[in-house]
């Protein structure tokens, strides 16, 4: 028996399953931010298609690096910097 049924995927962002054309499919570019591609080989993290809500969802929870299994130390340090910035910035203000 043949099952013709369209591969399903599951979207980092909002665990979502959907059938793979309702996603679209990140690589992590040189610095380890999320990019749209569905030729680039290695591990890629589903996102339902243009889904700015599910991209920062995955981003928050780090799901990106989850789906790539990487180790985003320097992102994560990153991520702190800004968030200091921020306060930083967010105290000056009356
Ligand atoms: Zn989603």
């Amino acid at each position: 028996m043949t099952m013709l049924t369209h591969p399903i995927r599951t979207c980092v962002g909002c665990r979502s399953r959907k059938e793979q054309q309702l996603l679209t499919r990140y690589v992590p570019n040189g610095v380890g931010q999320p990019v749209a591609s569905r030729t680039s080989s290695g591990r890629g993290a589903w996102i339902c298609n243009e889904s700015a809500t599910c991209i920062a969802a995955a981003t928050k929870t780090r799901a990106f690096d989850r789906a790539w299994k990487t180790q985003s130390s320097t992102r994560q340090a990153l991520a702190i910097k800004i968030s200091t910035t921020r306060q930083l910035t967010r105290a000056a203000q009356p």
